[in-house]
């Protein structure tokens, strides 16, 4: 059993992604190459997920999980919808102005 970084708990700690799951699914869908891959090694592999580590338990595990679906829909994803209006209407307007 170890400690939970969050509750301080002693559990059988979980496989806790250190950036969100979300985040580095759009990562991978929007990058150049469609893969991840580990600076920490010399050769830069590709791998197929974020980096996990032991850290929470399964109660704080759900909990983050909660607020980051909350995040993913009410910000993130807005926010990506956002910007891309926002690029849109630069291009829009920069066309307008040259032609
Ligand atoms: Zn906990």
């Amino acid at each position: 059993m170890e400690e939970c970084a969050l509750c301080k708990k002693k559990a059988e700690l979980k496989n806790s992604h250190i950036i969100p799951k979300f985040v580095t699914d759009w990562i991978k869908k929007t990058g150049p190459t469609g893969f991840l891959r580990d600076t920490n090694n010399a050769f830069r592999l590709r791998v197929q997920d974020g980096l996990k580590v032991h850290l929470l338990c399964g109660e704080c595990e759900q909990l983050f999980s909660k607020h980051e679906k909350i995040f993913a829909e009410k910000i993130f994803i807005p926010y990506l919808k956002d910007k891309m209006n926002y690029h849109f209407l630069i291009m829009h307007n920069f066309i307008q102005f040259h032609f």
